[in-house]
């Protein structure tokens, strides 16, 4: 076992929550309309996700958890217009270095599911058959068994599952057509549920209570101008009177970022609306040519980088100026 893959995974996994945003990201891009999320000890002794999505061929077990395997990246001009989220085909690698992960999956193709377990890269023996539904059970325990220096580093498990939860939601409030659940092992009440009919609205009511959710109005901006790009989203009224600080819900193709430009913007266009320290809730989704975003930043990293920034910025803070001088009555 090399320690050259261990570090890399502890650089590219720090705490439970980035190694499920990346089984999110699968489950998403599998085509999943449900997402059921299993929580002990803040995922760091289990963290499970089950999907109905696609399944995995059992052909493909074997080389699932090596390198820069992927399935979603199969020209060189593929690279220039990623529309899934993930592409690097390391996210299940560097997990299986540092926890121990059991795959559990069924395509519609076959009459049972295949179960195997993964240590290193390596698959553990041969697939197991076993009874189960279309899609795929990922089971990640123990994770960072083997790298003491971050099991010491993260805090207690409430604030891991904390941040798992806050994850989950926003990708609950972006993913339309999907259903999402989170429950702490033992434990029999739901930490958070969306149903996969439900509307922005109720999503957003569900995450953060209907509080934030009955004063919301739409940010909608479809054309920005001669970019292709465009953006739709929910965003608070001056009515909302926030209590706790909700930082803005930025997606961009559908995939979870910080952006400091435009979260700055956006605030700085509220600011003369709202009472000092009241912070609007924002979610919103970017849609931007592929080939305009810089999708190579590092995993931990969610900053985004995309060209034109300045004057996609501009016209979304202006249409959410007009949106809120509307609603200034
Ligand atoms: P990437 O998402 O960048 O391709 P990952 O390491 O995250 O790399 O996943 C490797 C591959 O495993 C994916 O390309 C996909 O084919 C398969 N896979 C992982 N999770 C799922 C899932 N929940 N459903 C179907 N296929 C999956
Ligand atoms: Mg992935």
């Amino acid at each position: 076992e090399s320690v050259v893959n261990k570090i890399a995974a502890g650089e590219i996994i720090v705490a439970p929550v980035n190694a499920l945003k990346e089984m999110m990201e699968n489950s998403i891009d599998a085509g999943a309309t449900t997402i059921d999320i299993l929580v002990k000890e803040g995922g760091l002794k289990i963290l499970q996700i089950t999907d109905n999505g696609s399944g995995i061929d059992k052909s493909d077990l074997p080389i699932l958890c090596q390198r820069f395997t992927t399935s979603k990246l199969k020209t060189f001009e593929d690279l220039s217009s990623i529309q899934t989220y993930g592409f690097r085909g390391e996210a299940l690698a560097s997990i299986s270095h540092i926890a121990r992960v059991t795959v559990t999956t069924k395509t519609k193709n076959e009459a049972c599911a295949w179960k195997v377990s993964y240590s290193a890269g390596k698959m553990m023996g041969e697939p197991k058959p076993i009874a189960g539904r279309d899609g795929t059970i990922i089971l990640v325990e123990d994770l960072f068994y083997n790298v003491q220096s971050r099991l010491r580093s993260l805090r207690s498990p409430s604030d891991e599952l904390a941040k798992i939860l806050d994850c989950v939601g926003r990708y609950a409030i972006n993913s339309k057509n999907v259903g999402f659940s989170c429950k702490k092992f033992g434990e029999s009440q739901f930490a958070l549920t969306v149903r996969n009919e439900a509307d922005v609205r109720e999503r957003v009511q569900a995450v953060f209570g209907r509080g934030t959710a009955s004063n919301l109005i739409e940010l909608e901006v479809p054309e920005i101008q001669g970019l292709g790009a465009s953006a739709s989203g929910q965003v608070s009224t001056l009515n909302f009177i926030n209590k706790k600080s909700i930082s803005p819900i930025f997606f961009i193709n559908n995939r979870l970022v910080t952006c400091d430009p435009l979260r700055r913007a956006l605030y700085q266009t509220y600011s003369s609306h709202l009472a000092k320290g009241n912070r609007p809730f924002i979610y919103l989704n970017v849609t931007i040519r592929p080939e305009l975003v810089d999708v190579n930043v590092h995993p931990t990293k969610r900053e985004v980088r995309f060209l034109h920034d300045e004057e996609i910025i501009e016209q979304i803070a202006s249409q959410l100026a007009d949106v809120l001088s509307n609603c200034d009555t």
